[in-house]
């Protein structure tokens, strides 16, 4: 039986970590702390490709492996696009419930509800060499929160694929119309 090439993921999320293993079956996803990565990223990119840039590029000289990581989160269009690149931390505390209180609070009175979630993933190697890939989904925000499953704003994100919110949606549906998903599959045919 041959061993699945490793790939080391720039991230601590573990519901990330979760989601692109079970998108790469093929290679053994190993989360950075489990390699012993244990430094602060500081990321101060202006966009999702140069915050993904940061995270892969600093893990992958740290380690000296080829490391994957991605850049994620949700772009409103009556909000000009925000909270974008500023997603996990909208509301300063990095709690995905207070994100959520004042996503909703900042959509009162909006009736254009169209929002779409950005995945940019990059896969950077020791050399310099940089694949790089991005994938949309795309839905709208609901009124108030639906369903327990997923994580960060998924609760209130009613996606167009699916019909469906993304908190009541299991992980195997989600995982089939998803930006990681989509970035991933859009990455992998580069990989090959
Ligand atoms: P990152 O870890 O810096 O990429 O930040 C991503 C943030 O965007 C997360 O903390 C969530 O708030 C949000 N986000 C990204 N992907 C998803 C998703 O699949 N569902 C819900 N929220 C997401």
């Amino acid at each position: 039986m041959s061993k699945k090439q490793r790939i080391v993921l720039a991230s601590g999320n573990a519901h990330k970590i979760k989601e692109i293993s079970q998108m790469l079956p093929e290679f053994e996803v190993v989360g950075y702390k489990e390699l012993g990565f244990t430094e602060e990223i500081v990321e101060d990119g202006k966009t999702f490709y140069e915050n993904a840039l940061i995270k892969a590029k600093t893990v992958s000289l740290f380690l000296n492996l080829p490391a994957l990581a991605d850049d994620s989160g949700i772009c409103v269009d009556a909000l000009g696009g925000e909270p974008g690149i500023y997603s996990a931390r909208y509301a300063g505390d990095g709690i995905d419930k207070h994100n959520n209180e004042l996503l909703l609070k900042n959509m009162e009175g909006k009736t254009d509800r169209k929002a779409k979630f950005v995945c940019c993933m990059v896969f950077y190697k020791p050399s310099g060499e940089i694949i790089t890939a991005t994938g949309e989904t795309h839905g709208e925000i609901m009124y108030g929160e639906r369903g327990e499953n997923g994580f960060g704003y998924d609760p209130l994100f009613y996606s167009y694929d699916l019909n469906k919110c993304l908190g009541i949606a299991s992980a195997e549906e989600k995982n089939t119309i998803s930006h990681r998903f989509r970035a991933i599959s859009a990455l992998r045919d580069k990989l090959k």
